[in-house]
C-alpha cells in the first residue's frame, strides 16, 4: 500500500496515510479539525523512503489532475 500525503485546506495540517490506491481520494478527513476539505499532495510514489525534502520529486506517479 502506498503512502499518501494530505493537506487540510481548512487548518493547513499535513499528514500521511497508508491507503489503497483505489481509496486514495475517498473519505478524506483531517485528523486535526475533522474537515473534509483535504487535498492529496503529490508524494513520493516510492513506498516509505524519502523523508520529505521540500520538493516532492515526481516522476512515476501520474500527477493527479483533480480539481
Ligand atoms: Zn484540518
Amino acid at each position: 500500500m502506498p503512502m499518501y500525503e494530505y493537506r487540510c485546506q481548512q487548518c493547513g495540517a499535513k499528514y500521511e496515510q497508508l491507503r489503497r490506491m483505489s481509496e486514495a481520494d475517498t473519505n478524506l478527513e483531517c485528523p486535526l479539525c475533522g474537515s473534509r476539505n483535504v487535498r492529496r499532495e503529490v508524494s513520493a510514489c516510492a513506498i516509505g523512503g524519502s523523508s520529505s525534502s521540500s520538493k516532492s520529486g515526481g516522476g512515476c506517479a501520474p500527477r493527479g489532475g483533480f480539481s
